[in-house]
Protein backbone atom coordinates (compact mmCIF):
# COMPACT_ATOMS: atom_id res chain seq x y z
CA UNK A 1 0.00 0.00 0.00
CA UNK A 2 2.95 2.36 0.84
CA UNK A 3 6.40 1.60 0.11
CA UNK A 4 9.22 4.89 0.21
CA UNK A 5 12.37 4.41 -0.99
CA UNK A 6 15.32 6.36 0.02
CA UNK A 7 13.45 9.23 0.52
CA UNK A 8 15.93 12.55 1.85
CA UNK A 9 15.05 15.82 2.85
CA UNK A 10 16.66 18.90 3.76
CA UNK A 11 15.64 22.06 5.61
CA UNK A 12 17.89 25.03 6.33
CA UNK A 13 21.01 22.73 4.99
CA UNK A 14 20.13 20.56 7.55
CA UNK A 15 19.46 16.86 6.87
CA UNK A 16 16.14 15.68 8.13
CA UNK A 17 15.19 12.73 6.43
CA UNK A 18 18.60 10.29 5.05
CA UNK A 19 17.77 7.91 2.51
CA UNK A 20 14.52 6.42 4.03
CA UNK A 21 12.70 3.27 3.00
CA UNK A 22 10.21 1.86 4.25
CA UNK A 23 6.83 0.01 3.38
CA UNK A 24 3.29 -0.57 4.77
CA UNK A 25 1.33 -3.91 3.02
CA UNK A 26 -2.77 -3.77 2.77
CA UNK A 27 -3.55 -4.61 5.68
CA UNK A 28 -0.83 -4.00 7.91
CA UNK A 29 -0.28 -1.89 11.27
CA UNK A 30 2.98 -0.35 11.54
CA UNK A 31 4.26 1.88 14.29
CA UNK A 32 6.74 4.08 13.62
CA UNK A 33 8.85 5.21 16.69
CA UNK A 34 12.15 7.40 17.63
CA UNK A 35 12.80 10.04 20.09
CA UNK A 36 11.68 13.74 19.33
CA UNK A 37 12.76 15.27 16.18
CA UNK A 38 13.50 12.01 14.67
CA UNK A 39 11.70 12.91 11.65
CA UNK A 40 8.88 10.65 12.12
CA UNK A 41 6.19 13.62 11.30
CA UNK A 42 8.46 14.81 8.21
CA UNK A 43 8.37 11.23 6.96
CA UNK A 44 4.51 11.32 7.54
CA UNK A 45 3.86 14.40 5.66
CA UNK A 46 5.76 13.48 2.62
CA UNK A 47 3.71 10.27 2.20
CA UNK A 48 0.64 12.56 2.66
CA UNK A 49 1.46 14.50 0.37
CA UNK A 50 1.39 18.06 2.75
CA UNK A 51 5.46 19.01 1.79
CA UNK A 52 7.11 19.25 -1.05
CA UNK A 53 8.86 16.73 -3.20
CA UNK A 54 11.54 15.35 -1.88
CA UNK A 55 14.59 13.38 -2.75
CA UNK A 56 13.38 9.70 -3.69
CA UNK A 57 10.13 8.28 -4.13
CA UNK A 58 6.63 6.93 -2.87
CA UNK A 59 4.90 4.91 -4.03
CA UNK A 60 0.93 4.55 -3.02
CA UNK A 61 -0.77 1.36 -4.30
CA UNK A 62 2.39 0.89 -6.51
CA UNK A 63 1.80 4.16 -8.23
CA UNK A 64 4.34 6.96 -8.03
CA UNK A 65 2.77 9.72 -5.40
CA UNK A 66 4.23 12.15 -7.86
CA UNK A 67 1.77 11.09 -10.88
CA UNK A 68 -1.44 11.17 -8.68
CA UNK A 69 -3.90 13.66 -8.61
CA UNK A 70 -4.61 15.12 -4.88
CA UNK A 71 -8.29 13.51 -5.69
CA UNK A 72 -6.71 10.35 -7.07
CA UNK A 73 -4.18 10.45 -3.69
CA UNK A 74 -6.82 11.06 -1.40
CA UNK A 75 -8.68 8.00 -2.45
CA UNK A 76 -5.46 5.66 -1.47
CA UNK A 77 -3.95 7.80 1.71
CA UNK A 78 -5.53 9.89 4.63
CA UNK A 79 -3.51 11.56 6.75
CA UNK A 80 -4.51 12.32 10.36
CA UNK A 81 -2.06 15.55 11.65
CA UNK A 82 -0.29 15.44 14.69
CA UNK A 83 -2.37 17.32 17.85
CA UNK A 84 -4.69 19.59 17.95
CA UNK A 85 -6.36 21.59 15.02
CA UNK A 86 -6.56 25.43 15.62
CA UNK A 87 -10.22 26.62 16.73
CA UNK A 88 -12.20 25.04 13.88
CA UNK A 89 -15.35 26.17 13.83
CA UNK A 90 -17.58 23.37 12.54
CA UNK A 91 -19.59 20.93 13.67
CA UNK A 92 -17.64 17.48 14.33
CA UNK A 93 -20.20 15.94 12.14
CA UNK A 94 -19.45 18.43 9.46
CA UNK A 95 -15.30 18.09 9.94
CA UNK A 96 -16.01 14.14 8.83
CA UNK A 97 -18.57 15.22 6.12
CA UNK A 98 -15.55 17.32 4.45
CA UNK A 99 -14.14 13.98 3.99
CA UNK A 100 -16.01 12.85 0.86
CA UNK A 101 -14.97 15.66 -0.97
CA UNK A 102 -12.90 13.36 -3.34
CA UNK A 103 -15.52 11.64 -4.28
CA UNK A 104 -17.73 14.57 -5.07
CA UNK A 105 -18.00 17.03 -8.12
CA UNK A 106 -20.76 19.00 -9.58
CA UNK A 107 -21.85 16.06 -11.11
CA UNK A 108 -21.89 13.96 -8.35
CA UNK A 109 -23.08 16.38 -5.47
CA UNK A 110 -23.40 14.56 -1.84
CA UNK A 111 -25.65 11.47 -1.72
CA UNK A 112 -27.51 9.51 0.49
CA UNK A 113 -24.06 7.30 0.22
CA UNK A 114 -22.20 9.91 1.08
CA UNK A 115 -23.86 10.80 4.48
CA UNK A 116 -24.46 6.83 5.22
CA UNK A 117 -21.11 6.56 5.39
CA UNK A 118 -20.37 9.55 7.49
CA UNK A 119 -22.78 8.32 10.19
CA UNK A 120 -20.68 5.01 9.77
CA UNK A 121 -17.57 6.31 10.51
CA UNK A 122 -18.81 8.22 13.67
CA UNK A 123 -20.38 5.02 14.98
CA UNK A 124 -16.92 3.10 14.49
CA UNK A 125 -15.55 5.96 16.72
CA UNK A 126 -17.93 5.97 19.07
CA UNK A 127 -18.77 10.04 18.42
CA UNK A 128 -22.26 10.11 17.54
CA UNK A 129 -23.20 11.36 21.31
CA UNK A 130 -21.16 14.83 20.32
CA UNK A 131 -21.38 14.81 16.24
CA UNK A 132 -23.47 18.02 16.83
CA UNK A 133 -21.00 19.68 19.01
CA UNK A 134 -18.59 22.78 17.66
CA UNK A 135 -15.12 21.02 17.05
CA UNK A 136 -13.72 23.60 19.46
CA UNK A 137 -15.70 22.57 22.35
CA UNK A 138 -14.84 19.40 22.39
CA UNK A 139 -11.80 17.78 24.80
CA UNK A 140 -8.49 16.68 23.42
CA UNK A 141 -9.83 12.94 22.90
CA UNK A 142 -13.23 13.71 21.45
CA UNK A 143 -11.06 15.59 19.19
CA UNK A 144 -8.45 13.23 18.39
CA UNK A 145 -11.58 10.69 17.57
CA UNK A 146 -13.32 13.22 15.26
CA UNK A 147 -10.11 13.55 13.26
CA UNK A 148 -9.91 9.80 13.29
CA UNK A 149 -13.46 9.73 11.83
CA UNK A 150 -12.96 11.95 9.39
CA UNK A 151 -10.00 9.72 7.81
CA UNK A 152 -12.59 6.76 8.09
CA UNK A 153 -15.11 8.46 5.81
CA UNK A 154 -12.32 8.92 3.21
CA UNK A 155 -12.46 5.25 2.75
CA UNK A 156 -8.74 5.44 2.04
CA UNK A 157 -7.22 2.22 2.46
CA UNK A 158 -4.00 3.40 4.38
CA UNK A 159 -4.07 5.65 7.25
CA UNK A 160 -1.29 7.89 7.99
CA UNK A 161 -1.91 8.88 11.63
CA UNK A 162 0.45 11.08 13.49
CA UNK A 163 0.78 10.80 17.47
CA UNK A 164 -2.79 10.15 17.60
CA UNK A 165 -2.26 10.22 22.04
CA UNK A 166 -0.33 12.63 22.67
CA UNK A 167 -2.08 14.82 25.76
CA UNK A 168 -4.37 11.87 26.12
CA UNK A 169 -4.95 10.77 29.41
CA UNK A 170 -5.02 6.56 29.48
CA UNK A 171 -8.14 5.57 28.95
CA UNK A 172 -8.31 7.78 25.67
CA UNK A 173 -5.44 6.40 25.11
CA UNK A 174 -6.70 3.06 25.08
CA UNK A 175 -9.62 4.15 22.89
CA UNK A 176 -7.80 5.34 20.34
CA UNK A 177 -5.53 2.43 19.77
CA UNK A 178 -8.55 0.02 20.17
CA UNK A 179 -10.25 1.93 17.53
CA UNK A 180 -7.44 1.65 14.79
CA UNK A 181 -7.18 -2.02 15.70
CA UNK A 182 -10.51 -2.07 15.38
CA UNK A 183 -10.72 -0.75 11.55
CA UNK A 184 -7.57 -2.20 11.19
CA UNK A 185 -9.24 -5.99 11.47
CA UNK A 186 -12.82 -4.77 9.90
CA UNK A 187 -11.91 -3.12 6.96
CA UNK A 188 -8.42 -4.37 6.26
CA UNK A 189 -6.72 -0.69 6.72
CA UNK A 190 -3.67 -0.29 6.45
CA UNK A 191 -1.88 1.55 8.69
CA UNK A 192 1.16 3.87 9.36
CA UNK A 193 1.09 5.02 13.06
CA UNK A 194 3.68 7.73 14.27
CA UNK A 195 3.86 7.06 18.51
CA UNK A 196 5.32 7.14 21.73
CA UNK A 197 3.85 4.67 23.20
CA UNK A 198 6.24 2.21 22.84
CA UNK A 199 3.71 -0.56 24.83
CA UNK A 200 1.12 0.04 22.47
CA UNK A 201 3.59 -0.69 19.91
CA UNK A 202 4.97 -3.24 21.41
CA UNK A 203 1.32 -5.51 21.74
CA UNK A 204 -1.08 -3.99 18.61
CA UNK A 205 1.63 -3.47 16.02
CA UNK A 206 2.84 -5.85 13.31
CA UNK A 207 6.01 -4.46 12.64
CA UNK A 208 8.24 -1.61 14.54
CA UNK A 209 9.96 0.82 12.09
CA UNK A 210 12.20 3.14 14.39
CA UNK A 211 13.80 6.41 13.20
CA UNK A 212 16.64 8.59 14.97
CA UNK A 213 18.33 11.45 13.36
CA UNK A 214 16.23 11.19 10.06
CA UNK A 215 17.44 7.39 9.30
CA UNK A 216 15.94 3.82 10.06
CA UNK A 217 17.58 2.62 13.08
CA UNK A 218 15.28 -0.66 13.77
CA UNK A 219 12.92 -2.45 11.91
CA UNK A 220 11.53 -5.21 12.75
CA UNK A 221 7.98 -7.58 14.55
CA UNK A 222 7.59 -6.13 18.11
CA UNK A 223 9.31 -9.34 19.70
CA UNK A 224 12.61 -7.80 18.09
CA UNK A 225 12.47 -4.29 18.98
CA UNK A 226 11.45 -5.31 22.94
CA UNK A 227 14.95 -5.48 23.83
CA UNK A 228 16.95 -3.42 26.13
CA UNK A 229 19.73 -3.15 23.59
CA UNK A 230 17.68 -2.32 20.41
CA UNK A 231 15.43 0.20 22.49
CA UNK A 232 18.68 1.79 23.35
CA UNK A 233 19.61 1.86 20.11
CA UNK A 234 16.60 4.05 19.10
CA UNK A 235 16.11 6.22 22.12
CA UNK A 236 19.41 6.47 23.64
CA UNK A 237 18.93 5.08 27.12
CA UNK A 238 18.59 2.06 28.96
CA UNK A 239 14.78 0.51 29.77
CA UNK A 240 13.86 -2.06 32.27
CA UNK A 241 11.28 -4.86 30.20
CA UNK A 242 9.58 -6.94 32.53
CA UNK A 243 6.41 -9.72 30.75
CA UNK A 244 2.48 -8.49 30.38
CA UNK A 245 0.48 -10.67 32.71
CA UNK A 246 -1.78 -11.85 29.78
CA UNK A 247 0.30 -11.66 26.68
CA UNK A 248 3.78 -12.76 27.89
CA UNK A 249 5.45 -9.76 25.76
CA UNK A 250 7.85 -7.89 26.93
CA UNK A 251 6.93 -4.09 27.68
CA UNK A 252 9.02 -1.08 29.03
CA UNK A 253 8.71 -0.62 32.89
CA UNK A 254 9.54 2.59 34.75
CA UNK A 255 12.54 1.77 37.31
CA UNK A 256 11.85 2.36 40.84
CA UNK A 257 13.51 5.06 42.49
CA UNK A 258 16.69 3.42 44.19
CA UNK A 259 16.53 0.08 42.40
CA UNK A 260 19.55 -0.86 40.04
P1 LIG B 1 9.42 13.97 15.00
O1 LIG B 1 8.04 13.97 14.45
O2 LIG B 1 10.07 12.62 14.93
O3 LIG B 1 9.50 14.53 16.38
P2 LIG B 1 9.89 15.96 12.97
O4 LIG B 1 9.69 15.28 11.68
O5 LIG B 1 8.83 16.84 13.45
O6 LIG B 1 10.33 14.91 14.08
O7 LIG B 1 11.21 16.85 12.88
C1 LIG B 1 12.46 16.32 12.50
C2 LIG B 1 13.49 17.42 12.52
O8 LIG B 1 13.21 18.33 11.48
C3 LIG B 1 13.50 18.21 13.81
O9 LIG B 1 14.84 18.47 14.15
C4 LIG B 1 12.77 19.48 13.44
O10 LIG B 1 13.23 20.57 14.20
C5 LIG B 1 13.11 19.64 11.99
N1 LIG B 1 12.07 20.34 11.21
C6 LIG B 1 10.80 19.91 11.03
N2 LIG B 1 10.11 20.78 10.27
C7 LIG B 1 10.97 21.77 9.97
C8 LIG B 1 10.87 22.99 9.21
N3 LIG B 1 9.73 23.32 8.61
N4 LIG B 1 11.96 23.76 9.12
C9 LIG B 1 13.11 23.42 9.72
N5 LIG B 1 13.26 22.30 10.44
C10 LIG B 1 12.21 21.48 10.56
MG1 LIG C 1 6.26 14.49 15.27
Amino acid sequence: MLRIESLSFARGGRAILRGVSLSVAGGEFVALLGPNGAGKSTLLKHAAGVLPAPIGTIFLDGTDRARLSPREAARIVAYVPQGREPDIPYRAREIVAQARYPFLSTWRPAAREDRERVERALDRVGIKAFADRVFSTLSGGEQQKVLLAAALAQDARLLLVDEPTTFLDPHFQEEIFHVLSDVRRRENLALLVATHEVNRALLAADRIVALRDGEVVREGAPGTIASAEALEAIYGVRFLLARHPNTDRLLIVPRAEGSA
